[in-house]
């Protein structure tokens, strides 16, 4: 439990393994609070990029609150495909984890080499209040390919699928420590802790 002095941060996300992921790190910093226990709805992501996205996420959790907030984006993203699956990640077919990385696969069936390359991305915002007009970004970014055939039971989303450039292991064959020293959303948390302490 955070000392009292410790500033409010409301953690705009539903998603119960980010907020323990959050409170986890930001916790020596803040006192760390998820939306859910201030009921805030969740709102439409209206934005076209990553970072608007969640500044609109923020800014929602801030107004309804009053507090400072800190909200997340992320994605994947496969140059050749035009950025697909993009801000579009999560509901890409339109039917879950495993149906995305079906309809990824088979969009890749006809390339190979470098044109399997891609990338997940992250994007980290922290607002003040509801009209702050300098928010705190970090973005990080994990390269790597787009495997043939899924491997592993480890992580979500598209981690059977992809191959950090410099691993044999499919994400999804990390530890979770693993994972968050290099992934997209570990580098992005480091770079907003280094902003706030600025
Ligand atoms: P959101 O930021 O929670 O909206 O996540 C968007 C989507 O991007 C997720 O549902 C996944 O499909 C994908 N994604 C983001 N980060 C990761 C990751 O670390 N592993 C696998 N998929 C991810």
């Amino acid at each position: 439990m955070a000392p009292p002095s410790m500033p409010r941060l409301i953690i705009a996300s539903h998603n119960k393994g980010k907020i323990r992921e959050f409170t986890e790190i930001l916790g020596h910093h803040w006192e760390i609070s998820p939306q859910g226990d201030h009921g805030v709805p969740e709102v439409a992501e209206t934005g076209a990029t990553f970072v608007e996205n969640a500044l609109i996420k923020a800014r929602h959790a801030c107004r309804a609150t009053g507090c400072a907030a800190l909200a997340d984006d992320s994605g994947l993203v496969v140059p050749t495909l035009g950025g697909d699956p993009g801000l579009r990640s999560a509901r890409y077919s339109g039917n879950g984890d495993q149906a995305n990385n079906a309809l990824l696969l088979e969009n890749m069936a006809p390339l190979s080499g470098a044109d399997r390359s891609a990338f997940y991305i992250a994007v980290l915002v922290i607002l003040q209040h509801a009209d702050d007009p300098t928010p705190l970004i970090a973005e990080g970014r994990w390269s790597g390919s787009i495997a043939t055939a899924p491997r592993g039971d480890g992580g979500f989303g598209y981690d059977p699928l992809f191959i950090p450039d410099g691993e044999s292991r499919h994400a999804a064959e990390l530890t979770a420590e693993e994972k968050n020293l290099i992934s997209h959303r570990g580098k992005a948390l480091m770079g907003l802790i280094k902003l706030a302490q600025a």
